[in-house]
């Protein structure tokens, strides 16, 4: 059975977990460096990311991801986590992985918008859309060439992907849509 780390530091871990075991997959929430030793992927959840990326840090989690990451393990950030993959966030020097070649602006949709759904047309997943819940989101401002952009709202790069690398600036565990989820484990058989 493939099992996935859920980063469980902040934010809505307990449903993405929920979505994992949904999917037939074992989920193990991730608090310490040697609990990535056994997981095929992680989930890094929303929050805020300079928060989350501070606890990273302080416990130990960050090197060693970038370092699991440099094996193979695929990585699935939401929102929050989205930012922490970046290489680079505009306007800010805050602790990140820096893994995924992608410019992300934070909290992009201004006051007005601090909260919306949207319906994403996503090729990849067909016909039907994808209901995106956005909380205070980031979008991605401009990416290099070995990544594949997914879907866009707004003129704004949500979905976004690079090798074993996936981001979504909104919160999919949040509804009862799992597509990105099953998404993301079919990433782990490729
Ligand atoms: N605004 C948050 C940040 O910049 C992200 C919000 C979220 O994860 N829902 O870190």
């Amino acid at each position: 059975m493939i099992t996935i780390g859920v980063l469980a530091l902040q934010g809505a871990f307990r449903e993405h977990c929920r979505m994992v075991e949904h999917l037939g997959a074992q989920a193990v929430e991730i608090r310490k460096p040697e609990q990535l030793k056994a997981v095929a992927g992680l989930i890094i959840p929303g929050g805020e990311s300079t928060g989350i990326g501070k606890m990273m840090t302080d416990w130990g989690l960050m090197d060693k991801i970038k370092e699991r990451a440099g094996q193979g393990m695929a990585i699935y950030g939401t929102c929050a986590g989205m930012i922490l993959l970046a290489q680079d966030i505009i306007d800010s020097e805050q602790p990140r992985l820096g893994l995924m070649d992608i410019v992300v602006q934070r909290n992009a949709f201004g006051r007005q918008q601090e909260s919306f759904e949207a319906d994403l047309y996503v090729p990849e997943f067909g016909e039907a859309p994808v209901r995106a819940v956005f909380i205070r989101a980031p979008f991605i401002e401009g990416v290099g060439p070995e990544v594949e952009v997914l879907a866009s709202v707004k003129e704004k790069i949500v979905i976004a992907r690079q090798g074993n690398l996936l981001a979504t600036a909104f919160h999919p565990e949040l509804t009862d849509d799992d597509r990105i989820h099953r998404y993301f484990l079919s990433m782990l058989k490729e």
